[in-house]
């Protein structure tokens, strides 16, 4: 398509923009003319003139009137001025405000006709305005769009190199989206809807070009990722794991327990992924206590009657311990050998280890990262299973996955993940949802208490403490700061030895301490030997003792509430009813809001919908790290309608004989050509 690769050149083609613009363009990762067509404006200044009598308080608007009043120039403090005028605006008079602006004096006189554009107070019947223009509107640049900008790159300057790239290119910008899709939702054309975002002339411009626009970009991202998984499943041969059925039931009359139903469900999702020749990668959801551990476990006794080996990679020392310890119960009765793998197995032991393992003595390795070093050779890996996957990188997932022939993935995670995230981040994985907890489980009481509370909660603690149970306080910080006025681990550790003076045991935990000092103060935790244990977020993840049944949570308006909720999720785990209290003066309504859901619902996929709404995709998970993608327009909170409608149609397509032949989707598979899906390749 050789009009469309002139899109692709280098700005400089575009007559007006010379290399030094480049440059500052190239700072902002505008490279090509499509960068800049598609460097979207993420509002706009309105400039139309607004009828006084609409306009609410406090908008933000542009009016244009007759000034009845010789300026009034006011200096204040060191370089502050203040400029007022009266303006006849229809049959209203008003005053404008100018503030910093004294150089306006001289400009305006009596009678001109000028265009202020502010914000309205409607009580005061004043405009403090921002911006002035002489002279009456000529009633075009109405709607004035706004960029982000860097350097010397001004948002006047995008408009005149986006007029000019119109002007030049406008009629090369070819179409993307097949004519039946077009069609079907009434979309703008590609041409139009560059044009209408970047000089719209009314607001159904930029409601219509968005719209377009947004769709596009969830539809190819949802090409992407299925056709993607499409081509793992096809291509990608996997292993096939023909579980022993009469083995397998054996092995389910011997659990304590009946599966709840969806167990159950999962459990049949994962082996007919198992049994089948396409390699599984597959999302296994389940909030904390729904039983995740026993569904592995029986993935991995189906994969060793199958004559295969299991590996379960976990993120810490201490998850990795437990999890052995419960497979170890589990499976020991049927002869299945598990050994456990860390940092801390050296020597003699550590080379025993790698040696049965290679010649296929050893049935299931657990462990942390240490499961990934070179020196670790299975003899035939057919299941992967990685607890709380978010926390290891893509990087050393794929190592892991080489450890054997194509092995199944099995990725465990206890973070609710709000619908919309995990059907764009996770859209190439296939997801599993344990969205049931196990019968007579009590939930755990959550209360909100404002800090200066804290004598009260103190003598809850205490009255816990004294029917033997044990508590965890939670601390956003190690130690103190001077930048920020939150409670430390530190500190709040003194605070309790003192206040409870010997009566109870307090331990001390956070990131700060080697993995064998976390290590002996979570055993010692776990044994009983310490009541409470005060720490950093670092006992968030998976860590089980049941005996513990109080959390506290200082300044718990710094979590989200995906976090609060893993954190809620230590206690809860034995017989004994549990309570959760979250200590905070939240400033603001959005943090208030927050704190009164946590204490309604333990819902943890409620809660991540409502974080998400909240706080926004990006700082869903934390950092980048998260693969959360991102795009240039669409938001996937707000847009999350569209992205259901892309995300079927593209489902549609990929399925369909036409979508691989016809001329129609020629620019699409142009699309997935390029970013390399077609080729098999991953894309991490
Ligand atoms: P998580 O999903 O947080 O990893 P676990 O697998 O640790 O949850 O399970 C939490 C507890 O619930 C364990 O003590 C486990 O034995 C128990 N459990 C799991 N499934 C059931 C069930 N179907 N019925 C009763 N108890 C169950
Ligand atoms: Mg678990």
């Amino acid at each position: 398509m050789s009009e469309d690769r002139n899109l692709k050149q280098s700005i400089t083609v575009i007559k007006g923009i010379g290399e030094e613009t480049a440059e500052a363009l190239a700072d902002m990762n505008i490279f090509s003319v499509e960068d800049l067509l598609e460097h979207y404006p993420f509002r706009y200044e309105d400039y139309r003139l607004k009828d006084l009598t609409e306009v609410k308080h406090e908008e933000r608007l542009t009016l244009e009137g007759k000034v009845q009043s010789e300026p009034s120039l006011v200096y204040y403090g060191r370089k502050k001025s203040r400029l007022t005028i009266k303006l006849l605006v229809d049959h209203f008079l008003i005053q404008v405000i100018f503030f910093n602006q004294p150089y306006l004096k001289n400009k305006i006189q009596l009678n001109d006709t000028i265009q202020v554009t502010g914000k309205w107070d409607m009580h005061r019947r004043t405009i403090t305005a921002s911006e002035m223009k002489m002279g009456p509107s000529n009633n075009k640049e109405t709607l004035s769009p706004v960029y982000n900008v860097k350097g010397s790159v001004t948002i006047k300057g995008i408009r005149r190199f986006l007029q000019l790239a119109i002007q030049q290119f406008g009629d090369q910008i070819v179409e993307t989206l097949p004519p039946h899709l077009l069609s079907k939702y009434r979309l703008p054309s590609r041409k139009e809807s560059l044009r209408m975002i970047h000089f719209p002339s009314h607001d159904q411009d930029i409601k219509q070009a968005r719209r377009r626009i947004v769709y596009e970009e969830f539809l190819y991202f949802q090409l992407k990722m299925q056709a993607l998984r499409k081509f793992e499943r096809e291509q990608s041969q996997g292993v096939i794991q023909n579980y022993d059925l009469k083995k397998l039931k054996g092995f389910l009359d011997s659990l304590p327990f009946p599966l709840t139903n969806a167990q159950k469900r999962v459990v049949n999702e994962i082996l007919s992924d198992m049994k089948s020749p396409y390699r599984m990668s597959r999302l296994l959801q389940g909030d904390v206590g729904s039983g995740k551990t026993v569904v592995a476990a029986i993935g991995l006794f189906a994969s060793i009657s199958a004559g295969f080996q299991g590996a379960l990679m976990v993120p810490t020392e201490i998850l990795a311990e437990q999890h052995a310890d419960s497979l170890k119960e589990l499976l020991f009765p049927f002869n299945i050998h598990c050994e456990l793998l860390t940092s801390s197995v050296k020597g003699k032991r550590r080379k025993e280890i790698l040696e049965r393992l290679q010649i296929g003595e050893i049935d299931v390795l657990i462990g942390t990262h240490a499961l990934i070093q070179d020196e670790v050779h299975f003899h035939k890996l057919g299941l992967v299973i990685t607890d709380e996957q978010h926390r290891f990188g893509v990087g050393q997932r794929k190592v892991l996955r080489e450890k054997g022939e194509n092995p199944d993935v099995l990725f465990m995670t206890a973070t609710p993940i709000p619908r919309t995230l995990a059907i764009t981040v996770f859209g190439e994985m296939d997801v599993s949802i344990i969205d049931e907890m196990p019968a007579g489980r009590k939930s755990i009481e959550t209360y909100w208490a404002k800090h200066d509370m804290l004598d009260r909660v103190l003598v809850f603690m205490e009255k816990e403490l004294s029917k033997g149970r044990q508590a965890y306080v939670i601390c956003p910080l190690i130690e103190e700061s001077d930048k920020l006025d939150v409670q430390n681990a530190i500190d709040v550790h003194a605070t309790l030895i003192t206040y409870f003076q010997g009566r109870y045991d307090v331990g001390l935990m956070h990131g700060r301490l080697s993995a064998d000092e976390k290590d002996t103060v979570m055993k010692a935790f776990s044994q009983n030997e310490l009541q409470v244990l005060v720490s950093t977020t670092v006992v968030e993840v998976g860590v089980n003792v049941p005996n513990a049944t109080l959390m506290i949570i200082y300044d718990a308006e710094r979590f989200g509430l995906a976090q609060l909720h893993q954190l809620r999720g230590r206690v809860g785990r034995g017989s004994e009813q549990s309570y959760c209290i979250l200590l905070a003066n939240p400033k603001t309504e959005i943090g208030k809001e927050r704190m009164q859901i946590m204490t309604e619902t333990n819902d943890g996929f409620v809660l991540s919908e409502k974080d998400l709404e909240l706080r926004g995709p990006g700082d869903f998970f934390g950092k980048k790290q998260s693969g959360v993608p991102e795009f240039k327009l669409a938001d996937m909170v707000h847009d999350y309608r569209t992205l259901e409608t892309a995300r079927n149609d593209a489902t549609l397509m990929i399925q369909s004989e036409e979508f691989w032949q016809s001329q129609a989707y020629a620019a699409l598979r142009e699309y997935l050509h390029k970013s390399d899906v077609l080729k098999g390749e991953k894309l991490d």
